[in-house]
């Protein structure tokens, strides 16, 4: 038997030893005598002593660790347990509408030239009951946005907006490619400019192919195989594919099925004779096996030469994850890196002018910081082209003193692959509002009923202040935190 270690086993009496036999005036004895005070003896249960030798084994009195304390129908019946994957859709489910919220009576719907229009600066726009379908189902929308607030969803127009909006709309009328990095500091409304650009294509008839979140295609979190004979290696991702063409099928259904494809794909297992609607093709896959080979085939009738296509705007969120070396691995273990992911090389020869939209259109794609692993080239990439911008070098305002960062020579983990997509594209730098745009936002929100104050210039000012200059997100936590459902 074992050594007693705790200080209980060490000063209970030993078989043979009894309380009598202890002096009475040994603490020991006086203890076990009378154990509880007269108060506390009346309150706790009396339990069972044990009589007639030592007790057996190392007992601990006091409170007794249960170990099934939470066994079936002890604790009453805890209700159904969610089924799979039914927490990650009440997670991310979209509310688009707030039956609570006073509807604005001043309040416009978009139309196709609306987010071009410089007039329009500083004011809040409807999104078209149309346009809202087309935006959910491409998963612009995010549960981190305060949709949920208002009666329809409704945008500021911001001068940034404006701009993308005329870049874009320049590169579709000469044919060309805007290819653009929204960037900028936290919750500044980076991927409401996306949702902006999107918007402002599906009003003008646009093809808008947009991936939500890079991060699901680069994390390891979907399926992948390799392409066959493909060297280097690239690697297939049937199942979000899958999920992508169902998401440009219901989001261009109007446009898709006015296009007619100009040739037969016999690399399909089904028929495509020439002249079907582009709408049927982009639905041929059925299986997560079928979806690549679906997607190229939709993907060289968009650009094909000659026919007469509309622009495309291809569009992503969250540009950090596609820019490293993803989680996946080759056979041989290796990491694979995100542009060997042939849904992420396609985007990035699009960003980085390798493939061309032969009918025009814009490939934009947005910075985030609330969730984005570190990518030296990318920042540095990116500082680049703002400094070189701002020098005058490929963009519109020189001011000469700016100095183009450079390498740091002592720092190993730059990515030249990385830098080669960034070479030449566009950098737009979202920052915060300027006090006439919070002050359309915070009428907005007032009328809504959502903002219980006055909007005067001192509660303006006071708000944009407290919101680091105008950061919109910023804004919301400081005036709309309170009533946040
Ligand atoms: P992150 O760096 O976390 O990705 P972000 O820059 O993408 O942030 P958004 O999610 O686009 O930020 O916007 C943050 C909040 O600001 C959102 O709740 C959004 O509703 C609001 N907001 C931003 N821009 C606008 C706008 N133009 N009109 C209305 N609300 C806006
Ligand atoms: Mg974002």
């Amino acid at each position: 038997m074992s050594a007693p270690s705790c200080l209980r086993c060490l000063v209970r009496p030993s078989a043979g030893v009894t309380v009598s036999s202890l002096p009475r005036s040994s603490p020991l004895a006086v203890a076990r005598a009378a154990p509880f005070s007269t108060t506390t003896a009346n309150l706790r249960p009396k339990k069972e002593v044990q009589t007639g030798g030592a007790p057996k084994g190392h007992v601990r009195s006091g409170k007794m660790l249960q170990l099934g304390k939470f066994k079936k129908g002890k604790a009453g019946d805890r209700g159904r347990t969610p089924a799979p994957g039914e927490r990650k859709a009440y997670r991310k489910r979209i509310t688009l509408s707030n039956d609570n919220a006073i509807p604005v009576p001043w309040l416009t719907d978009l139309g196709p030239a609306d987010l071009a229009n410089p007039a329009n600066t500083a004011r809040i726009m409807a999104l078209p009951t149309e346009v809202q379908d087309q935006l959910r189902a491409s998963e612009a929308f995010k549960p981190t946005q305060c949709w949920g607030m208002f009666r329809k969803p409704a945008v500021l127009v911001r001068k940034e907006t404006i701009d993308m909006a005329n870049r874009m709309q320049n590169a579709a009328d000469k044919r060309h490619t805007l290819r653009l990095v929204v960037s900028g500091d936290k919750l500044t409304g980076k991927s409401l400019m996306v949702l902006q650009a999107m918007a402002h294509a599906h009003l003008n008839n646009w093809v808008v192919i947009h991936i939500p979140e890079v991060q699901e295609l680069t994390t390891a979190c979907t399926e992948y195989a390799p392409i066959p004979n493909t060297d280097p290696v690239q690697y297939m991702q049937p199942v979000y594919v899958l999920k992508l063409l169902q998401a440009i099928r219901r989001a261009n259904e109007g446009v898709l099925s006015k296009i007619l494809t100009v040739s037969a794909h016999p690399e399909l297992s089904q028929s495509m004779p020439p002249n079907t609607p582009l709408l049927a093709l982009a639905g041929a896959a059925k299986e997560p096996d079928a979806a690549w080979p679906v997607f190229q085939a939709l993907w060289s009738e968009l650009t094909a030469q000659g026919a007469n296509r509309p622009p495309i705007l291809l569009s992503a969120d969250g540009l950090a994850h596609m820019m490293k070396v993803s989680d996946y691995r080759s056979p041989a273990f290796d990491l694979i890196h995100s542009h060997d992911l042939a849904l992420v090389r396609l985007f990035a020869d699009a960003l980085g002018g390798g493939l061309r939209l032969p009918s025009g259109g814009a490939v934009i794609a947005a910075t985030t910081r609330s969730n984005a692993p570190r990518t030296p080239s990318m920042e540095l990439a990116l500082a680049q082209r703002e400094a070189e911008a701002n020098k005058g070098l490929g963009g519109p305002s020189s001011s000469g003193a700016v100095e183009v960062p450079q390498r740091d020579p002592f720092f190993r983990g730059y990515d030249d692959r990385v830098e080669a997509v960034l070479r030449s594209v566009q950098v737009l730098r979202v920052r915060g509002v300027d006090k006439l745009e919070a002050r359309a936002l915070m009428e907005y929100w007032a009328a809504s009923g959502m903002l219980r104050a006055t909007v005067d210039e001192k509660a303006v000012t006071e708000k944009w202040a407290l919101s680091g200059g105008g950061v919109p997100g910023e804004m919301e936590r400081a005036a709309l935190l309170t009533a946040r459902i």
